[in-house]
């Protein structure tokens, strides 16, 4: 018998059909005959909104009167997807929203897919962000997630006829977003500029503009937790008085300028991704949303007084920077302390400390973010000093300790040098309790590496937490077939609150029964992706061949050159007789990434996938042995097609360079076998899953250190393996260029003098592992065997346990019902 304790609403279908056309009269202003599918949907979402409203407000009631601290997680980026059926799950409310929407004549996935996906982040980062939320509120802990509106998420990806990526703005706002409240009423004021003066005896700031923060509150349902919590997410928007005051018909310019600029804090999300941007506007962002948040916090957490009591401002709240882009965040405690409330340094720095935990995404200490002291004195002149005496008392308390001349220089949080820059992961190591890495490698190499400096001289605040996925979204909703199998196999659905319980699945493994409806899931998935591609895409995907996945943002590091190079030489082996086309176990490379638009060689390598793709199309000689598949756009919504779908996963990245890696651990949770390097959280995974099933290749980090430090030379690697040769030949000469040997030939020279991440090195053991995996493949029921022990053994990456981490090791609080 299986025991299912998935939330369920008492709401009938009934009920929430009338629901849904009151919601359609009320706030659509049309009867069911006239609504369209897209009106059904925002009227569902506006009854879902309705049905987690006492949660919700009960939530912020405890949160308030408790003595629970709550988590502040500060990013600049949330990925959320859609969120209709995430609601609906968390609401208990799925059954009663298909019946429903039958009855009323529609199709319940057609008013799913009406909603258009928030691009608010570019990768991991931001993907990671709304895991967390999701497990903060599952798990019933009071949290703010905070960070920004942009009017322009990340572009929207399209290729031209030349195979280019070509990007389009994203306005997603010009579409409904049902699930944002703006709450003019709970606006904050943002200042910048300016300078500050000596007034009795004290430092004042006087701001030359200011920028309206207002906020957008998002629900964050929890699953089966009954709790609520809340995405405020800050529009920025002009103060009307700007143009009272200036406006006269001569001085338009005048007036409309400053609008413009305040509303362009909140206009676009940079499309970078692994690589800091320096532009002034996004430090402006930064501040925007990092000191709306904390005066947010303030409000809420000291409601009826002007005297609050922020002493207690840290068991109150506990705040995570995501990255460095919330760090300025600290000068602006202490500053709202010290000038707005009249704190002594002391005390506001003992409360700051105690606020404040940062985790660091980077791995290369160069790659770390810096500001210009210069611009920071423009925008934020009282900011500059305060991080100018945390520096002077950090040196102090550096010295005090031993620290060498040489060292302290080394670490200084504010540079002393011709052009000063600020340091902003040094001054969230300094200032913050913790500091975390996000997966045992990347945590170990902070230590060694990023931030060595700090973790000799402040040991205890390192720590590890490593990253997880919510298996809400990327296990129940994205997968509901092998959800179903899950939960028949454990005969319990409790997995979706507390992941570990998949070990259970464990002996399934030997059940050839058990295997085989696991295979026919697998094989369900891939049809039900190929009719997806053929309806989105046009594409003709056959569903009997090997799916192989690399999904991830474009950059060297990760190193797509590797895989389009091995599907080249795989290509060019049986185009010279080499190999037997009939020996070639056929296999669909799916790619899907966005290089960000000013990454030349990025950009370049997807133009080069795109047209490996249509000669190999065009090619009689290897139809129906591989094909490349590319959809363009990859978002959340392609990811929860296309994961479930995955049998060979690729995380291939150069060992040291992933700091962990999310998408290795959806798909792990999806039954697919991962073949990748030792990086990130790979590591973890094949620990868990078995060295058996995972298929291992490539240089370690120590390997990659050894060959920097001896000097590193790709074209020894072309010239001793003729398959890699071949490969890049075939790119050099025109192949994939209608016969132009100029359009790769940046790429090309790249690979065979510098090939920074050493594509070339790890190129051979790599081609060499293929034959392995297709080995297995080979065998069914073996394959499908190993691919369910992934499955079995990687509860742990559960972002759910994350917390859970974070909660033990670093917030130190709770859920609000323990
Ligand atoms: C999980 C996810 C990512 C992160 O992928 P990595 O391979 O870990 O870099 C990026 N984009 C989307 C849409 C995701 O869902």
């Amino acid at each position: 018998m299986t025991e299912l304790t998935a939330p369920k609403s008492p709401l009938t279908a009934n009920e929430f059909a009338d629901e849904i056309r009151q919601a359609l009269k009320y706030t659509q202003g049309v009867t069911p005959e006239q609504a369209k599918t897209a009106d059904v949907y925002v009227a569902t979402a506006t009854v879902v909104r309705r049905h987690l409203m006492d949660s919700w407000m009960k939530t912020q009631q405890d949160m308030i009167n408790g003595d629970t601290k709550a988590v502040g997680y500060l990013s600049a980026e949330f990925l959320m997807g859609k969120q209709l059926r995430n609601a609906l799950l968390n609401a208990g409310l799925t059954p009663q929203f298909e019946e429903a929407v039958r009855g009323l004549g529609f199709d319940p996935q057609a008013v799913v897919d009406a909603e258009y996906e928030p691009g608010l982040g570019n990768g991991g980062l931001g993907r990671l962000a709304a895991c967390f939320i999701d497990s903060l509120a599952s798990l019933g802990v009071p949290a703010f997630g905070y960070g920004i509106q942009y009017k322009y998420g990340i572009f929207r990806q399209e290729f031209d006829d030349e195979g280019r990526q070509i990007e389009r703005p994203d306005y997603w706002l010009s579409n409904e977003d049902p699930w944002g409240h703006i709450d003019y009423e709970r606006d904050q004021r943002v200042n910048f500029g300016g300078k500050v003066v000596e007034e009795n005896g004290k430092r004042v700031w006087k701001p030359s503009w200011a920028v309206r923060a207002i906020p957008v509150d998002y629900m964050v349902p929890g699953y089966a937790s009954g709790r609520v919590n809340t995405l405020r997410l800050w529009q920025a928007r002009s103060y009307d008085e700007f143009d009272l005051l200036t406006f006269n018909k001569s001085e338009y310019l005048d007036a409309v300028k400053p609008q413009v600029k305040a509303e362009d804090i909140s206009k676009v999300l940079y499309p970078e991704d692994s690589t800091e941007v320096g532009k002034e506007l996004r430090l402006e962002q930064q501040y925007f949303f990092a000191s709306a948040s904390i005066h947010d916090a303030i409000r809420v957490f000291y409601p009826d007084t002007d005297k609050p009591d922020l002493t207690t401002f840290a068991d109150k709240i506990t705040f995570q920077l995501n990255d460095t882009h919330p760090v300025i965040g600290i000068p602006e405690l202490m500053r709202i302390m010290i000038d707005e409330y009249g704190y002594d340094w002391d005390t506001a720095w003992e409360v700051t400390h105690k606020t404040f935990n940062y985790t660091c995404h980077t791995l290369l200490p160069e790659a770390l973010e810096v500001w210009p002291a210069s611009l920071i004195g423009k925008l934020l002149p009282r900011h500059l000093e305060i991080i100018e005496r945390i520096n002077k008392q950090f040196v102090s308390e550096l010295e005090a300790k031993g620290a060498s001349e040489d060292q302290i220089k080394r670490m200084l949080i504010l540079t002393d040098d011709e052009h000063p820059v600020v340091r902003m992961a040094y001054l969230a190591t300094y200032a913050g309790s913790n500091v975390n890495g996000v997966a045992e490698l990347h945590s170990q190499l902070l230590k060694d590496v990023t931030l060595r400096d700090f973790s000799d001289v402040y040991p205890a605040k390192f720590k590890n937490v490593t990253n997880g996925v919510t298996p809400r979204r990327f296990i129940k909703l994205a997968n509901p077939r092998l959800s179903e199998l899950i939960t028949e196999g454990l005969g319990t659905d409790k997995w979706l609150e507390d992941l570990d319980l998949l070990e259970g699945l464990a002996p399934l493994a030997q059940d050839d029964e058990f295997v085989k409806k696991f295979a026919a899931v697998k094989h369900e998935n891939k049809v039900a992706f190929a009719d997806f591609s053929k309806q989105r895409y046009g594409a003709e995907l056959d569903a009997n061949t090997m799916f192989d996945t690399m999904i991830k943002r474009l950059h060297e590091y990760k190193r797509q050159a590797l895989k389009i190079l091995e599907i080249i030489a795989t290509y060019s082996d049986i185009k010279s007789g080499k190999v037997n086309v009939q020996d070639i176990t056929p296999r669909t490379y799916i790619f899907g990434a966005k290089a960000a638009p000013g990454y030349y060689l990025a950009k370049m390598t997807i133009q080069l996938i795109n047209n490996v793709a249509k000669v190999i199309d065009n090619d009689p000689d290897v139809n129906g042995k591989i094909k490349i598949f590319f959809p363009w756009n990859y978002n959340i919504e392609v990811a929860q097609m296309l994961i479930p779908a995955t049998e060979l996963d690729e995380q291939i990245s150069q060992a040291g360079k992933e700091a962990s890696g999310t998408s290795n651990m959806k798909f792990a949770l999806n039954g697919a076998l991962t073949v990748g390097t030792l990086d990130g959280a790979n590591v973890e995974i094949r620990e868990r899953v078995g060295a058996d099933n995972f298929f291992l290749f490539g240089m370690t980090v120590d390997e990659v250190e050894k060959m920097y430090e001896q000097g590193y030379d790709p074209s020894k690697y072309y010239e001793a393996d003729p398959r890699l040769k071949a490969a890049i030949d075939m790119v050099a000469d025109g192949t994939f260029s209608n016969g132009d040997r100029n359009t790769y030939a940046p790429l090309v020279s790249d690979w065979l003098t510098k090939d920074w991440f050493m594509t070339l090195a790890d190129f051979s053991a790599y081609h060499d592992i293929q034959a392995d995996i297709d080995a297995l493949y080979a065998d069914q029921l073996e394959w499908n065997r190993k691919a369910i022990l992934n499955v079995a053994n990687s509860g742990y990456f559960s972002s759910d346990r994350s917390i859970k981490d974070y909660l033990d090791r670093i917030w130190h609080t709770r859920s609000l019902d323990k």
